[in-house]
């Protein structure tokens, strides 16, 4: 099951990055795309891609990859990646998923302000996780980014980085308090604002969570080298906490993504930041 999903989501990356790479053939919103962003329409959704930070992975955080694959898989120099988050657009409603890195490498506001988005709009922002690379751009210095936006998070994953040692959650919790008044916590399988579904998906952290907003499956960190793991589920990113949890995530989300045709936009995907796997 999972080489045959292997293969039609690769068999639809190739078609997308051969077609019209700047808004993946489907109705964009600009004809001329920033570098690194990528706005595709998804239902009654635009969708925009947009890297936050152009990066790669380091072949040593896949420990778990037999010998010789990443090199038959030509990824020894690096697994291509991004730190990414996604834009949804209908109407007047503008919301975010995660936050990106933050401070001087990132892309975000620039980007969403050449897309004529600017902070104040963003009306939801939903957390697929706490780790700093998806929450780092809420704050500048100790002045909150989102100033109108109502932040979603798992209760889950709110919970399980409040119980860790001060050191390890001193980010998160300190981002978190600055949107304390506006801060929604909720169960796995919740409907949130604009039809958007929770999903477990823990693992990669305690509450990690996938979004599904209509056709789009927002999928967070469930793979931190695509060209890896799409074809072996079963090999965790040195990141991943719990990882027989999260290989059990990443084989049952991808599974979904298959059978249902639904659009991934994963944070660490490389261009251009979604992957089909129903051929659109
Ligand atoms: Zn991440």
């Amino acid at each position: 099951m999972c080489r045959l999903i292997f293969i039609m989501v690769m068999a639809s990356l190739l078609a997308a990055c051969s077609g019209n790479s700047r808004n993946g053939g489907q109705a964009s919103r600009d004809d001329v795309a920033p570098e690194g962003c990528l706005t595709r329409g998804i239902g009654e959704w635009e969708a925009t891609w947009i890297r936050d930070v152009d990066t790669r992975q380091s072949p040593e955080i896949f420990a778990d990859a037999p010998e010789g694959l990443i090199d038959s898989l030509g990824l020894s120099e690096g697994v291509p990646s991004s730190i990414s988050v996604f834009l949804l657009r209908k109407g007047d409603t503008s919301m975010l998923f995660d936050a990106g890195l933050g401070g001087k490498e990132s892309r975000m506001l620039p980007l969403l302000d050449s897309l004529g988005v600017r902070a104040n709009d963003i009306k939801y922002l939903f957390l697929t996780h706490l780790h700093n690379d998806h929450i780092g751009g809420m704050l500048s210095g100790d002045t909150v980014v989102f100033p109108n936006a109502e932040v979603f998070v798992a209760k889950k994953e709110y919970d399980g980085w409040m119980n860790m040692p001060n050191d390890k959650k001193a980010k998160a919790e300190t981002t978190l308090e600055a949107y304390a008044d506006r801060l929604r916590l909720f169960e796995f399988g919740d409907t949130l604002p604009e039809g958007v579904v929770a999903i477990d998906a823990s693992g990669h952290t305690p509450g990690h969570t996938v979004y599904k907003a209509g056709n789009l499956l927002v999928v967070g960190d469930l793979m931190h080298g695509v060209a890896l793991q799409l074809g072996h589920p079963d090999i965790c990113a040195a990141y991943d906490m719990d990882k027989p949890a999260a290989v059990e995530s990443r084989v049952r989300i991808l599974k979904l993504a298959g059978q249902e045709g639904l659009v991934m936009a994963g944070m660490h995907f490389p261009e251009p930041g979604f992957l089909s796997a129903d051929g659109q």
